[in-house]
C-alpha cells in the first residue's frame, strides 16, 4: 500500500497541506495518558474482548479496561487512571497465552504503523559470573551490548551476589536472541550464558521469539544451537524499591513480573530466594 502512495503524483488540491492544530486532537490527549498500544506477537489472531478478558485477570487493574483493535492483534488499551497504566507498562515483560504482549507508551501523534513492536524489554539472567563482578557496572556493560539496559536487579550497595546477574534489557525480536556473551577478566575468557524469563516461545531453529515453528524462515540450522535451557525460572526482585524514577506514582506491590498465570512459577525457586 505504501509503495502505492509513494508513486503518486499529486494534483494542487492533494498536495495543499491542511494545517491541523493542536485543538483537534481535543480529549484525545487526555485518554491518551491513561492508554498504552500493545501488540501480541502471535500468528494467531486474536479478538479484542478475548485479549482484554484475558489481561484484565493478569494485570489486576482497575475496571473497565478498553481494548481498541488497530491493526491485526494490535490495541490501544485505556486504563481507568494512569497509575494502573504505569504499573502495568513498568511490569513489562507480559505474556498473553504464552506469547510476547509488546507494549508502548502511547503517542497519539504517531500513525500505528509507524509503532515500534519489534523491540521489547526482557529480564536476562547472566550466569557464571565471579562474585566480584555481579554488580550493577557490569550489568549495564554487559547489558549494553545488548539493548537499552532499563534496570539492573541489585541491591542498595549495588550488588548482587546470588544465582545470577538479573537485568532488564531491551531486545531486539527480529534477532536472534543472545545466548551469552564472552568477557575477558585478569586475562582469563568467562563465557557467561544468558537465560531469559518468560521465555515461552522460542524457535529452536533460528532463536527468534517472534514466531512459531511453522513460520521460520531460516533454512534448518544446525541443531541444538538453542533450546529449553535458555529458559530461566523467575527469581525474586532482589532491590526492595526499584531505582528507577516512577512515573505514574507507586507502583503498588512488587512487579507483576509473576503475576501472570501462564509462567510456570516454581514455588521452591521463589523460596530460596525470598
Ligand atoms: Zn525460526
Amino acid at each position: 500500500m505504501e509503495e502505492v502512495w509513494k508513486r503518486l503524483k499529486l494534483n494542487d488540491e492533494e498536495d495543499c497541506p491542511i494545517e491541523i492544530g493542536k485543538g483537534v486532537r481535543g480529549s484525545m490527549e487526555l485518554k491518551g495518558e491513561r492508554s498504552l498500544v500493545g501488540k501480541i506477537i502471535s500468528e494467531r489472531r486474536i479478538g479484542k474482548e478475548v485479549a482484554r478478558s484475558m489481561m484484565e485477570k493478569v494485570w489486576k487493574v482497575g475496571k473497565p479496561l478498553e481494548f481498541q483493535e488497530i491493526g491485526g492483534n494490535c490495541y490501544v488499551i485505556t486504563f481507568v487512571n494512569r497509575r494502573d497504566k504505569w504499573k502495568v507498562l513498568d511490569g513489562c515483560p507480559w505474556l498473553f497465552d504464552s506469547y510476547l504482549f509488546v507494549l508502548l507508551d502511547f503517542n497519539g501523534g504517531l500513525q500505528p504503523r509507524l509503532f515500534d513492536f519489534d523491540h521489547a524489554y526482557l529480564w536476562i539472567q547472566m550466569l557464571n559470573l565471579p562474585l566480584s563482578y555481579m554488580n550493577k557496572q557490569m550489568g549495564e556493560l554487559i547489558g549494553s551490548s545488548i539493548g537499552k539496559v532499563s534496570e539492573v536487579d541489585v541491591q542498595k550497595d549495588g550488588l548482587a551476589w546470588g544465582k545470577c546477574l538479573r537485568e532488564k534489557v531491551e531486545c531486539d525480536l527480529r534477532r536472534p536472541v543472545a545466548r551469552g556473551r564472552t568477557i575477558v577478566v585478569d586475562g582469563r575468557k568467562i563465557w557467561v550464558p544468558f537465560q531469559y524469563e518468560k521465555l515461552h516461545r522460542l524457535c529452536f531453529n533460528c532463536g527468534r521469539i517472534v514466531h512459531g515453528k511453522d513460520g521460520c524462515m531460516e533454512s534448518e540450522g544446525s541443531i541444538g544451537q538453542y533450546g529449553v535451557w535458555l529458559r530461566a525460572l523467575p527469581q525474586n526482585r532482589r532491590a526492595a524499591v526499584k531505582v528507577k524514577e516512577q512515573k505514574g506514582g507507586g507502583r503498588g506491590e512488587e512487579s507483576g513480573d509473576y503475576s501472570d498465570p501462564f509462567h510456570e512459577v516454581d514455588d521452591d525457586e521463589r523460596k530460596g530466594e525470598a
